[in-house]
């Protein structure tokens, strides 16, 4: 039987670009208080009229204020406010915010139908030096909650930041052995990393490495299809690759096109 490929037509907003990390390839965010957070008004004004584009899922997509910060709780109600009104507009609500807090996680899971956050590499890499949201651990550990808690989760691989092959497998086995415990990772995005121009001023890319080598994708989706159980769709940018690359990396076994009209982080 012919693989069934699928993909979701998705809108990505973003509450804040503000994130207290400053990923080296970042051309997302901005300063701490550098940026006005969007209001639920502007949200709607935005999310109305996609109704009748065709848009079924909204990606609420957010830079991190410091699980410390006086104002995470304000930034976290605005999440979860952006999720209700998704969802009481027809949409299905899908959060990748940082890493969470249990309780936190807990409480979106109430408005979101699925939720995700990136892996990226579990190997410490010179371009989370100043990203303390990127340790191995504490991102595992989302994957535990987000099983425990049963929310159907997306997680991935950010590709060409600085890793090597036995990296991709390292991340991978980490994934397929948080699933093996838990049955809830629905998703891996195979994501190529390629630098962009910045959303606004000031919030410049410092890495100056190269954009991924997309052709060398066909191999990792090879290699992530042998580690990962068969129910776990693999996620690729069609946007990213040439034509011949990703007719290759669906005969390699990718199912799952991202098709979001904003770019994400
Ligand atoms: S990649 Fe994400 S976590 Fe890293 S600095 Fe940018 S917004 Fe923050």
């Amino acid at each position: 039987m012919p693989p069934i490929i699928t993909y979701s037509p998705a809108y990505t907003i973003v509450p804040t670009y503000e994130c207290f990390n400053r990923c080296a390839y970042c051309n997302f965010r901005v300063d701490p208080g550098g940026d006005r957070w969007l209001t639920l008004d502007e949200a709607e004004q935005i999310l109305r009229p996609l109704r009748s584009q065709g848009v079924i899922e909204i990606l609420v997509l957010s830079g991190e204020v410091h699980p410390q910060s006086d104002r995470r709780k304000a930034w976290f109600d605005r999440i979860y406010d952006l999720c209700e009104l998704a969802l009481s507009l027809g949409f299905l609500p899908h959060t990748n915010a940082g890493p969470l807090s249990f309780a936190e996680m807990a409480r979106l899971k109430t408005v979101n139908v699925s939720m995700g956050l990136m892996l990226e590499q579990l190997a410490p890499l010179g371009v989370h030096r100043h990203a303390p949201s990127k340790t191995a651990n504490l991102r595992i550990q989302q994957l535990e909650w987000a099983g425990e808690l049963r929310i159907p989760f997306t997680t991935g691989l950010l590709l060409g930041i600085g890793e090597c092959e036995a990296d991709w497998q390292e991340t991978l086995a980490a994934i397929a052995q948080t699933h093996d415990r838990w049955g809830h990772i629905q998703e891996v995005i195979l994501q190529p990393h390629s630098p962009g121009k910045q959303p606004s001023p000031g919030t410049l890319q410092s890495w100056t490495g190269e954009a991924f080598n997309s052709d060398r994708l066909v191999e990792v989706v090879a290699i992530a299809r042998r580690l990962l159980p068969s129910e776990i769709a693999l996620q690729i940018p069609p946007n990213l690759v040439s034509e011949e690359t990703l007719l290759a990396c669906l005969r390699e076994g990718a199912t799952d096109m991202a098709a979001s009209v904003r770019k994400m982080k």
